[in-house]
């Protein structure tokens, strides 16, 4: 069975990477997503196991301990971290597995994994940003300040990731993260000896 592909999707929080990734699920039906655990408080219509794990930290520190984690990391004064176990499982399985996680997270999982596929995506322009984040109405203003000074510093990181997707119309968006997922389905990897030998045997 070939192995399912990593996806990582990162970028500034209000650039829209929820509805793109549940847009490209509904596209993609061997796409699953990871959820993550995390020791933040749980935000209006967000459930436990639908949208994260919500945990204690001392929860939290514990699954570090057990090494748990395929990575974690320390973002705006919680944890955040994403199961190892399942996705793993998962992705030997055959199925995609979607992570949305922060620019550290990434990094982390391109050194444990190498074949993840990481794409970043931006907002049309940080004038844009500041309207959704202010739109979304979920955080306070000093909060939303702090979004914003962090998403300047993000935007240089684009250069790490392997993608970049500018999210200014969703639906385009999603099309084209879509398109990386099936290309990536095409890269010659490990199983290319497999299919050359086939061809050779005929
Ligand atoms: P939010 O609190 O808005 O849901 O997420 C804040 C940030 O944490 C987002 O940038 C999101 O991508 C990131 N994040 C969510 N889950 C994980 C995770 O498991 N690991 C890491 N490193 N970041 C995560």
């Amino acid at each position: 069975m070939k192995q399912g592909r990593l996806i990582v999707i990162s970028g500034p929080s209000g650039t829209g990477k929820g509805s793109i990734i549940k847009k490209v699920m509904e596209r993609w039906p061997a796409a699953e997503f990871s959820i993550s655990m995390t020791t933040r408080g749980k935000r209006e219509g967000e459930e436990h196991g639908v949208h994260y794990y919500f945990a204690t930290r001392e929860e939290f520190e514990a699954t570090i301990e057990d090494g748990g984690f395929l990575e974690w990391a320390d973002v705006f004064g919680n944890y955040y971290g994403t199961p190892k176990a399942p996705v793993e499982k998962r992705l030997a399985e055959g199925a995609d597995i979607i992570l949305d996680i922060d620019i550290q997270g990434a990094m982390n999982v391109r050194k444990a994994m190498p074949g993840a596929v990481l794409i970043f995506i931006l907002p049309p322009s940080i004038k844009e940003l500041r309207r959704r984040l202010e739109h979304r109405g979920t955080d306070a203003q000093d909060v939303i300040e702090k979004r914003l000074a962090k998403a300047l510093t993000e935007i240089g990181t684009a250069r790490e990731y392997d993608y970049v997707v500018v999210n200014d119309d969703l639906d385009v968006a999603a099309e084209q993260v879509l398109s990386i997922v099936q290309a990536s389905h095409l890269e010659v990897d490990e199983t290319i000896e497999e299919t050359i030998r086939r061809y050779e045997e005929e």
